[in-house]
């Protein structure tokens, strides 16, 4: 059985989508095992575009299972419209090609609500929530407070212990933020709009993975947002509420037991950031509207523009150790080709001293990006599909990264199709 995980080497939005969609074709499973709606990857392929917020990438292609494990933050709501999304567009998603696992804990109406009121009360010192629930969800999970997508198959009990989950909600709703209270007919409601149609696709996921691997099945393990966003490991606590790293794909997408043979981890040619948090390497002003038009930098999920800079090798080094990658695939190189110079960040600057070493979170406020600079190609590299045919400044580029990095960089990226790609092997050929 051959797994391997598509993983954020960074603060997300590295491309992973387009990773997964490229490589989805020789997998016979993806999973999405953390996190949930409040991210987005962009894919581009025959079918069309689209943002995919839950829905694993795998979804495009015929013969792949797609699962979304016990892991991830499911919001019945927003599953339901994005299923309803891409079979509109001719994509077909049945329970033969989507399975959710039972054990995933479902994204409550009131999630969303609070995360809502907690921004606002934070006001200036929010934490740049996508308001999606997820931080109050994965709050309840944890406090054993939410209900389980298997129980939508026993309706009477899930009806009283939604009950009791609502009684206790509007105590914090009501008391705490001065909010409105849930009613049972809003969860009836609630139930019966969204729960309803993907309950068909609920099953034991476990059981189907176990099988999967006696036949042996291969299986990628899709994440979400990147290395940086990690709970544990992150810019904490700018952090999201799950973890985003490889290690935790058997835990979350229900096959414990599972080991990974291949971490990809991905990579941007420079570097972008959605909401708050420390991010060293930030433009501001004309050079940061150039990268951001030249990239098209703005929030699959939220339409936010995102902070951009130049890469972060101190950064993406801790990155990609965190995910213990083995290999890195480097996308939007093409997006650089309009700069003479390119910075690279090697080191930072903290408390007088030059470090190579990721700080921690709270002396990052302080770091400052140290740049080397290298030589641009200025020229259009988007048509090119061999290494050879790269001008020699982009192949230094990746190579003067590779090196940094001190892992392969097995694809390049220069362009968002999916045939936008030149693939090298491990010795850099
Ligand atoms: P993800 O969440 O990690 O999948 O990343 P996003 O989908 O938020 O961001 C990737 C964006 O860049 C999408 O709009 C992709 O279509 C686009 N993209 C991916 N790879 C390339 C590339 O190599 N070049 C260019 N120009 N765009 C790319």
């Amino acid at each position: 059985m051959k797994t391997c995980a598509i993983v954020g080497i960074n603060w997300g939005d590295e491309g992973k989508g387009r990773v997964v969609d490229l490589l989805t074709a020789d997998y016979d499973i993806v999973i999405r095992y953390q996190g949930g709606g409040n991210a987005g990857h962009t894919v581009i392929n025959d079918k069309g575009k689209f943002a995919l917020h839950l829905l694993p990438s795998g979804i495009f292609h015929e013969g792949v299972v797609n699962i979304l494990g016990n892991g991830v933050a499911l919001d019945p709501e927003n599953l339901w419209k994005e299923i309803t999304e891409v079979v509109s567009k001719g994509v077909p998603v049945t329970p033969d090609n989507l399975k959710i696992s039972d054990r995933a804990s479902l994204l409550l109406p009131w999630h969303r609500d609070l995360d809502a009121l907690e921004e606002q009360r934070l006001a200036d010192r929010k934490y740049g929530s996508t308001k999606q629930g997820i931080a109050p969800f994965y709050s309840d999970k944890y406090q054993k407070k939410t209900v389980l997508a298997g129980e939508l198959f026993h309706p009477e009990e899930l009806r009283e212990h939604l009950k009791e989950l609502m009684e206790w909600k509007n105590l914090t709703l009501t008391r705490v933020y001065g909010s409105e209270p849930y009613t049972m007919e809003m969860l009836e409601k609630w139930m019966e709009d969204w729960c309803e149609p993907i309950r068909p696709y609920v099953c034991d996921t476990g059981r189907y993975l176990k099988a999967a691997k006696a036949e042996g099945k291969s299986i990628m393990f899709e994440a979400q947002l990147g290395s940086l966003r990690d709970l544990d490991y992150g810019i904490y606590p700018y952090t999201t509420s799950s973890n985003t790293l490889a290690a935790y794909a058997p835990i979350g997408s229900g096959f414990p037991g599972a080991t990974i043979d291949e971490v990809i981890g991905v990579v941007k040619a420079y570097s972008t950031c959605v909401g708050e948090g420390p991010f060293v390497c930030e433009w501001f002003g004309e050079e940061a509207d150039r990268l951001r038009e030249a990239g098209f930098e703005y929030g699959a999920k939220t339409g936010r523009p995102r902070r951009v800079g130049p890469i972060d090798l101190v950064a993406t080094r801790y990155g990609a150790e965190m995910q213990a990658a083995t290999e890195i695939a480097l996308t939007k190189l093409d997006v650089l080709s309009y700069l003479d110079r390119i910075p690279v960040c090697t080191r930072y600057l903290v408390q007088g001293k030059e470090v190579d070493r990721f700080p921690f979170p709270t002396l990052l406020e302080q770091a400052k990006p140290v740049y080397e600079y290298l030589d641009g190609w200025k020229c259009d590299i988007s048509d090119v599909r061999r290494w050879e045919d790269l001008p020699e400044q982009a192949r230094e580029y990746v190579t003067y990264l590779e090196r940094a990095i001190g892992r392969p960089i097995t694809y390049v990226s220069v362009g968002p199709e999916r045939d936008s790609i030149i693939v090298r092997s491990a010795d850099g050929k």
